[in-house]
């Protein structure tokens, strides 16, 4: 038989004049946030608005015109738009807070933040996990702040992969593609053209048209290869987030660096402070060096300006986190643009060597082109120190430029609505105390029984959610009904308040999702225990290429499956942010598990305690700052030193431990009340100490203070006078290099190791500066109590040696110390090149001890 061709056509409704500012909410990633649009539209067409992912744009082309004309008429509805439209103005006309104003201006600073995923809203799908949840969050709080702030990514037309379980329990990974006209973007046009960039590639030109998402106060600006000008190839390159391959992948961190840079450059935008979110977009480095050297300045000197007012932020001490290429595809992909703009391919390859590999490593080329770096918790700070320490060879790890700000989460976006209506009660000034600890005391305020209803009421709507995932998920799968009846039984049972934990997060195998079944007989005693049952919600995504991670998913599918377990372990598919915020405001425990010390940080730990579910985590990441003994439970990770395999049985069994012997006990201690008093009390102590310690805009504050300030400075200072002070740090700084690898330093004499406390002994040494100048060093002498035992920078008093005297090519420096210290305590003597304009005394990773 002959087959009808089918044309679609889609007829849109026409959005009537009183309500035609839903377009305008529709086009402002604000809705990511404010629960009050959202409603709005959920409220016009509540199945529709489920049947669109939420998506605002999507549902103003689809909703039945009737349905808009009914919302017109509908007094109710018309006064909460009226009031949604007030908070929404209210919001874009409020200006910057003074305390942002004082450090960053807003009329002479910008923050440009380059990073290559953003994760806003389940509606907007171009993240993949918690690097792009982020990143959003980062934006949101940078809006909320009023920083002078903009933002570059890319625009992947089919994002990340929708996930789907099979009835074997295998992932599979479906593309859909979202065209522009369904996102909250539009196209960014200069003097009345579309903006577009070119960016050299071998034998031709990759071309990038331009997006702007509005997000709140601030813009995100995408680039999108998905224009005619490029050949079919080229037009794939932004398709997808962690797709294709690595040349794909270079290809997209050349979009992203070099394009994402010109797109700032067409625009007029000047930015005093670069933010380089993770490697993928390192490369902007060279194209910001290339422009400077267009201006007159060499190399050295361009990279020295350049990285003055550059933060680099690293995110993973994982592998697979970072990207490494090789020689040959870095000299094949940026050999047309390195011809074209300048650069030395040498001098660039040098940038990103690690260990003097024969590879080229995005990381240490984000290290090497910024004078700011960091980490993004305590333990990851100092794990990352040591990792990238030889971008600073001679110098220790602990004392290494990169420092740490510990992610925060946006408070707005995953706090539940319920929550937020019961503060504004509370404490109506809640949401610009958002820093100050002791202004969250008053959750203590909150009575119990009020507190416990605001949870279980969310807790049943996590319930439903659940469960109409697993039926929507079974049923396609061909689950028989007896079966999902049976899965569902612990969450359908309200009454019965089950205990629910909590865990979904990408299944990459550090994340150690089954570490919890290691003794199965014993968790399976736990959790169907009759009178005081446990059921576990798993959710996460495997990279397609993670088939370790994959097979994690089909561990957990299996014992899903189990007869034994059933109902009791639940395995849902395609986490996203919609799912996380269920699972996160509605769950009891949220459970973390990482093997130390790969967690960088983790945030759905810090979701989860915004809604009041506590945490039962290995104290890694965030946890190990978070943690107090009365806001959760921890894990103490065991020794780095032991067998892998002993270390997961003992933690598994603290695992095991605290749910039989605490966690479970605690919840059900319920009096005649109906909840465990016991259980708000450490419920109430987690919201209260975690809320206003890991929020982005704590975060984002932390940022401004600590490093955007500072970069802003630094930069400036580089490039005044034409550049005097940029050119004289390039040029000191190749002299310094040379002469250093014949430089030595010994003590004269010798040095004294007896003396009353109130005595001083004197130092002398003798350095061949080998052609530097005693200007150009600084020899100091460390004393450290002998007590600290190891080396400690906290511990240590630093006296500066002056330079004496200067014959046979030898210089003399010396200094009388009065001992700081009673008792024994150890000097050590050092020489380090010094110049004033550097931004990191010990920058340049050059450091000789005696
Ligand atoms: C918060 C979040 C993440 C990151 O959570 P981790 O704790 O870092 O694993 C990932 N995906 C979604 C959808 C999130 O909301």
């Amino acid at each position: 038989m002959n087959k009808a061709t089918e044309f679609r056509l889609e007829a849109r409704p026409r959005v009537p004049e009183v309500l035609e500012r839903l377009e305008e909410l529709a086009n402002n990633l604000f809705y990511s946030w404010d629960h009050g649009v959202r409603n709005l539209f959920a409220r016009i067409d509540l199945p529709l608005w489920q049947k669109v992912e939420h998506n605002p744009k999507l549902f103003l082309r689809r909703v039945a015109q009737e349905r808009l004309d009914e919302a017109a008429e509908d007094r109710a509805f018309l006064s909460e738009y009226r009031r949604i439209l007030g908070s929404y103005d209210a919001y874009l006309e409020s200006e910057s807070g003074p305390e942002v104003d004082e450090i960053l201006s807003r009329d002479t600073e910008l923050v440009a933040y380059f990073c290559a995923e953003f994760g806003f809203h389940e509606s907007f799908p171009i993240y993949s996990g918690g690097l792009g949840i982020l990143a959003g969050d980062h934006c949101k709080a940078a809006s909320d702040l009023g920083l002078p702030f903009v933002a570059v990514g890319l625009l992947y037309q089919q994002g990340y992969f929708i996930q789907t379980i099979d009835p074997q329990g295998q992932q599979v990974a479906r593309y859909q593609s979202h065209f522009s006209d369904e996102l909250p973007i539009s196209a960014v046009e200069l003097n009345g053209e579309p903006l577009k960039v070119a960016v050299p590639f071998p034998d031709r030109n990759v071309v990038a048209q331009v997006w702007k998402a509005q997000v709140g106060h601030i813009d995100l600006y995408l680039l999108d290869t998905h224009t005619h000008e490029n050949n079919a190839e080229d037009r794939e390159l932004t398709l997808r987030l962690y797709g294709g391959d690595e040349s794909t992948r270079i290809s997209q961190e050349m979009l992203l660096g070099i394009g994402g840079t010109r797109v700032l450059d067409a625009l007029g935008l000047a930015p005093t402070v670069w933010h380089i979110n993770e490697g993928h977009a390192a490369f902007q480095i060279l194209e910001r060096c290339r422009q400077l050297m267009a201006g007159g300045l060499d190399f050295e000197a361009a990279l020295e300006a350049v990285a003055a007012a550059t933060l680099f932020t690293t995110h993973t001490p994982v592998a697979a986190g970072h990207d490494i290429f090789s020689r040959d595809l870095l000299l094949y992909a940026l050999g047309a643009y390195l011809d074209e703009s300048g650069l030395d391919f040498e001098k660039v390859f040098a940038l990103g060597s690690k260990n003097g590999d024969e590879s080229f490593n995005m990381t240490s080329l984000g290290l090497r082109g910024s004078r700011f770096h960091n980490g993004v918790s305590r333990i990851h700070g100092s794990v990352a120190s040591d990792m990238e320490g030889d971008v600073w060879p001679q110098i220790p790890a602990e004392e290494n430029p990169i420092g740490y700000i510990t992610n925060g989460v946006h408070v707005p976006t995953f706090l539940a609505p319920e929550w937020a209506s019961l503060f504004d009660i509370q404490a109506p000034t809640w949401r610009s105390e958002l820093r100050d600890r002791d202004f969250w005391e008053f959750v203590e305020r909150i009575p119990d029984y009020h507190y416990w209803s605001v949870h279980k009421a969310l807790k049943q709507q996590m319930g439903e959610f659940v469960v109409n995932q697993l039926q929507r998920q079974h049923v396609r799968n061909g689950t028989g009904h007896s079966v999902t009846d049976r899965m569902t039984r612990q969450l359908i049972s309200f009454d019965k308040d089950t205990l629910v934990i909590g865990f979904a997060r990408r299944f990459a195998t550090y994340k150690r999702a089954t570490l919890i079944f290691s003794d199965l007989a014993r968790l399976e005693r736990i959790l169907t225990d009759r009178d005081h049952p446990v059921v576990l919600v798993f959710a996460g995504k495997a990279h397609p290429k993670d088939k370790p991670g994959q097979h994690l998913i089909k561990v957990i599918h299996d014992l899903s499956m189990q007869a034994s377990l059933m109902g009791h372990v639940i395995l849902l598919e395609d986490y996203d942010q919609a799912m996380a915020r269920h699972l996160l405001s509605g769950v009891d425990v949220w459970l973390n598990t990482p093997e130390y010390p790969k967690e960088a940080s983790g945030t759905s730990g810090e979701k989860a305690a915004l809604n009041g579910a506590l945490n039962l985590s290995v104290l890694d990441g965030w946890w190990g700052e978070g943690y107090d003994g009365e806001n959760g439970w921890a894990i103490t990770p065991r020794n780095l030193d032991l067998d892998a395999e002993f270390r997961n049985e003992e933690e598994a069994r603290d695992l095991l431990d605290l749910l039989e012997f605490e966690i479970v006990p605690l919840y059900y201690n319920r009096a005649s009340q109906g909840y465990s008093k016991g259980w708000v009390k450490r419920s109430k102590a987690s919201m209260k100490t975690i809320t206003p310690r890991f929020n982005s805009q704590r975060m984002v504050m932390d940022y401004v203070e600590r490093y955007y300030s500072h970069a802003s400075m630094q930069g400036k200072k580089m490039l005044e006078d034409d550049a005097a002070i940029a050119r004289e740090l390039g040029v000191w700084k190749q002299r310094v290099r040379e002469a250093w690898p014949g430089v030595s330093l010994n003590v004269q004499g010798c040095v004294e190791s007896r003396c009353a406390f109130d005595e001083t002994i004197e130092l002398r040494v003798e350095a061949n500066l080998n052609g530097l100048a005693a200007g150009d060093v600084r020899v100091e002498c460390l004393v450290t109590p002998q007590c600290v035992g190891s080396y400690q920078r906290s511990g240590d008093n630093r006296v500066l040696l002056k330079e004496e005297s200067d014959q046979d090519g030898k210089t003399v420096f010396s200094a009388q110390i009065a001992p700081p210290y009673p008792g024994l305590q150890t000097l050590r003597l050092r020489m380090y090149p010094y110049h004033d304009a550097l931004t990191h005394p010990l920058e340049m990773g050059a450091l000789l001890w005696i």
